[in-house]
């Protein structure tokens, strides 16, 4: 345990440098006004997973610039509105399996694990951004968390995003798996909610089917490399999912059996 935080688990989890305090707290404030922010989770999630952990070295400062960064192997860690966003929509909810497709540098999956895995830990003297953060309810999930898998194509990032992640402190509520997710991972479904990180050129039937009933998947579906509609999907029963269009998105391809080829 680090020296300065409070045991209330025995786990660790590393606070965001305060530098970034002021510009995060903006940032924020903008996705409640542009009604991104419908979950306490994710607020609660994107004040406290450390993005500028998962940023390469040398773009520290831009680490709250609300657009992507480049991380290698043509691939880009996703603008924090973007990760925020999919989150949200989502609606992972404490106790929740999540299944991420295209871990990239595990900034998204971190998201996702504070979501629906909240930390119990709090350092001393941390004082939270917003209003969001109350004690007594995490306290109340520590029985109950949930999990992510996260499965990414490229290897040298499966060890990028491995590596984030521990130094993040997530490393206990999250695996990162090495694969082609456009099919899924049949071993650990059925998932409460699916969050695909690359876009596509529809929706793998695959993925609708490893979702539970009442499940959630969004997905970013279009063109290659160019503009994608962000569709969330949900299944409303064993064989009626619904759709919906978020908006238009530009995000690196889902490339694999059931994406764009390579
Ligand atoms: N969620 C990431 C965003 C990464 S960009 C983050 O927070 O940083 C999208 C990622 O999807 C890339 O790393 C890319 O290699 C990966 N990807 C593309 N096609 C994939 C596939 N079929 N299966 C798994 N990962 C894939």
């Amino acid at each position: 345990m680090n020296e300065g935080l409070e045991v209330m688990a025995s786990y660790t989890w590393t606070p965001e440098n305060p530098e970034f305090n002021h510009i995060k707290q903006k940032l924020l404030e903008y996705y409640v006004t542009m009604n991104y922010a419908n979950s306490q989770f994710s607020i609660n999630a994107f004040e406290r997973v450390a993005r500028s952990l998962f940023v390469p070295n040398g773009q520290r400062s831009h680490t709250y610039n609300d657009n992507p960064l480049p991380i290698g192997h043509g691939q880009t860690i996703s603008a924090p509105h973007m990760a925020f966003m999919e989150c949200d929509a989502l609606d992972i909810l404490p106790g929740d399996k999540v299944l991420e497709i295209g871990s990239g540098s595990g900034y998204h999956a971190s998201i996702a694990a504070e979501m629906c895995a909240p930390s119990n830990v709090k350092p001393q003297n941390w004082e939270p951004l917003t209003r969001y953060y109350d004690d007594s309810v995490y306290e109340a999930y520590r029985e109950k968390w949930g999990q992510v898998v996260t499965v990414e194509r490229l290897e040298p990032l499966v060890k990028y995003a491995r590596k984030n992640i521990e130094k993040a402190g997530y490393a206990d509520r999250i695996t990162v798996i090495h694969g082609d997710g456009t099919m899924g991972l049949e071993a650990h479904a059925p998932y409460d909610k699916i969050l695909v990180t690359a876009a596509g050129p529809e929706v793998p039937e695959m993925l609708k089917r490893q979702l539970r009933v009442n499940g959630r998947l969004i997905i970013p579906v279009g063109s290659k490399n160019f503009y994608q509609e962000l569709l969330l999907v949900k299944r409303e029963a064993e064989d009626r999912w619904t759709q919906h269009n978020i908006g238009g998105v530009v995000f690196v391809p889902l490339i694999g059996k059931y994406g764009f080829s390579d």
